[in-house]
């Protein structure tokens, strides 16, 4: 059971000696790394950071469209920003840029917030462009940026953006940002996420506007600041497909917005929407292309409009995000409980004389083999039924039901050892009737959102004892107060983990691929926050653990919410003070001890 990392895991981990690895320098194994961090008193939930991850991506980026151009001979330069909008957290952003600069890799802002942030981080050499509805403060920060020296490109989304850039150049000091139109195209990519691109989407000017645009800009004198078109048509386009068509259709619009005296236009900026393969499974995966496949595509396409229609080759630009983010980060969380523990043969409690079915089972328990396991638990599930509905009419007690309860489990846990080898399509049904439920120290609604929202899946797997085949069919639930926080057992990709016990042994699930969307769109539903982080990086001898950055604190939290803390914490220090159930001498320790809990985080202690 390997869990599909060959799919999914695109030779960043492995596994070897029984444990998930990092297929880099030392090769540490997950395990490790969280025990060792766990070790220095961080509990719950940990998201790693493995910024040789993010460099992979990045260069694996730029030396493809270099190959691309190599083989085309495209004579437009290549350029890629990071679009703040997929991860915004300091330890990834910082890491980005510094990775980036060699590459003269820059940032895409989508708001005022995120233009503030590029303007402090991105390289000097770098591009940034804009994105998003802009009202004329935001405006202003591009000239500012401009002012400053960064090579800045706003991307108008409507016409009112133009009106409001051609009023604020006239008030500036003579340094106007680069341009670019977000186009309207007809081609939309197919998916989930599609609704970005099309006739119909939030963005972008019609051919009418298009138009409309460039006459404003010539009477204004402002044609030279007009570089650039944009066009996004989804995020996660599992197909190329549509890409080439949007392709086919902007290069033509380039190609038209020359001809009509765009003299400095010089760019084409794709957008994101690079893939990234989530699947686990064979029959599920959805990518269907290459980023060689990508890059050559987007390459030889423009090559080809540019020189059909006689015009030079532009700048391409991407601004692919989730393909950059989503592989660096790693939610390892431990298992708190399984449900069913408590089925085990020392609880059970027969008397000296047993309804009859319940006596039978216990005998099918005691005497179940391979030859006969499937007749055996077809037997006991019948013996089940039949035992219930005694219960319901009053034959049996309450000890006879649980007594059967046990029993029938302890079957089909036998059952599906013995069986297990033959893989039979009975099996998995079996398996489909006896989830178990395995409770994790996280919380779906903050660290897997998309699955919440969109049923997006995320490759999950323990990090340990892969040598052993798991046999437990599971569901997995956060600990949130909300039956939403739950990955169901789905038999067309089922998950199946360790038996194990919880009191004597850890064990920890790995959520992988949540670098992109996920951190930031996390929500604190019943309160549970950003997981505690560490950044790791593996040199040829090991590994170093920078940045630990613990789950914010419950005072913290309340803070956030602006609860005024210091009447939060004076009103529990009251009710303790002037309690008259306890002795006066107890109440510094309780006073101590409320104080500790306000500043833990609030995942539970495992
Ligand atoms: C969201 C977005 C991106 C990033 O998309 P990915 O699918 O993460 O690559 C790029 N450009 C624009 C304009 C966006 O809105």
């Amino acid at each position: 059971m390997d869990y599909g990392i060959s799919i999914w895991a695109n030779n960043n981990f492995f596994i070897d000696n029984k444990k998930v690895k990092l297929n880099y320098k030392s090769k540490p194994s997950l395990v490790k790394i969280v025990k060792e961090i766990r070790d220095g008193g961080i509990r719950g939930p940990i998201l790693l950071r493995f910024p040789h991850l993010i460099e992979k991506q990045i260069s694996l980026i730029y030396e493809n469209f270099k190959s691309a151009k190599d083989e085309f001979d495209y004579k437009g330069s290549f350029n890629a920003v990071y679009p703040l909008k997929v991860n915004q957290y300091p330890n990834f952003v910082k890491n980005i840029v510094r990775i980036g600069e060699k590459y003269n890799y820059g940032l895409e802002a989508g708001s005022k917030a995120e233009l503030l942030l590029a303007m402090v981080y991105n390289g000097k050499n770098s591009p940034i462009t804009v994105n998003g509805f802009k009202d004329e403060e935001m405006i202003s920060l591009g000239f500012i940026a401009k002012e400053m020296g960064h090579n800045i490109t706003l991307t108008i989304e409507g016409l009112s953006e133009l009106t409001n850039i051609i009023k604020i150049n006239k008030k500036r000091y003579g340094q106007t940002p680069n341009i670019g139109l977000r186009i309207r195209l007809h081609s939309s990519g197919i998916g989930i996420w599609a609704k970005s691109g099309g006739i119909n989407s939030k963005f972008g000017l019609t051919s009418t506007e298009l138009i409309e645009a460039i006459e404003m800009l010539k009477k204004e004198n402002m044609m030279s600041a007009f570089t650039m078109i944009h066009f996004h048509i989804g995020s996660q386009i599992s197909e190329i497909g549509p890409l080439k068509k949007a392709l086919r259709e902007a290069g033509n619009i380039y190609a038209q917005l020359k001809k009509l005296g765009a003299s400095s236009l010089n760019s084409i900026n794709l957008g994101g929407g690079l893939a990234i393969e989530y699947s686990q499974h064979k029959d599920e995966i959805k990518r269907n292309y290459t980023l060689r496949e990508y890059a050559n595509d987007v390459t030889y396409l423009l090559k080809d409009i540019s020189t059909t229609k006689n015009v030079k080759e532009p700048n391409i630009y991407i601004e692919s995000g989730r393909y950059i983010a989503a592989s660096h980060a790693v939610l390892v969380a431990p298992v708190l409980e399984l449900f069913s523990q408590e089925y085990t043969q020392a609880k059970l409690k027969l008397k000296d004389v047993n309804p009859p079915l319940v006596q039978e089972l216990y005998e099918l328990y005691n005497t179940i083999n391979s030859t006969y396991a499937q007749e055996y638990l077809h037997d006991s599930i019948d013996h089940m039924n039949s035992l219930l509905t005694l219960f319901d009419l009053g034959y049996i007690d309450l000890i006879d039901r649980s007594n059967t309860e046990i029993l029938v489990n302890l079957i089909i846990k036998k059952a599906i050892t013995l069986l297990k080898d033959k893989g039979s399509k009975e099996l998995l049904q079996i398996q489909d009737m006896i989830q178990e439920r395995y409770l994790i120290n996280f919380s779906i609604f903050q660290s897997l959102p998309d699955f919440w929202g969109i049923s997006q899946n995320f490759p999950v797997m323990p990090l340990d004892r892969l040598d052993e085949k798991p046999t437990r069919s599971a569901s997995i639930w956060d600990i949130t107060c909300d039956s939403d926080g739950e990955i169901s057992y789905d038999k067309n990709k089922p998950l199946f983990l360790h038996d194990l016990d919880v009191t004597k042994e850890d064990y920890f699930l790995g959520f992988f691929l949540v670098g992109a969307y996920q951190e930031v769109l996390g929500m604190k539903h019943n309160l549970f926050t950003h997981p505690s982080e560490a950044t790791i990086e593996i040199n040829d001898d090991g590994y170093e653990i920078k940045n630990i950055i613990e789950a914010q604190s419950i005072i913290d939290i309340m803070e956030d919410l602006d609860y005024d803390t210091k009447e939060v914490v004076k009103t529990l220090d009251d009710k303790i003070k002037n309690s008259n159930l306890i002795d006066n001498s107890a109440k510094k320790d309780i006073l101590d001890e409320i104080n500790m809990f306000l500043n833990d985080n609030s995942y539970l202690l495992s």
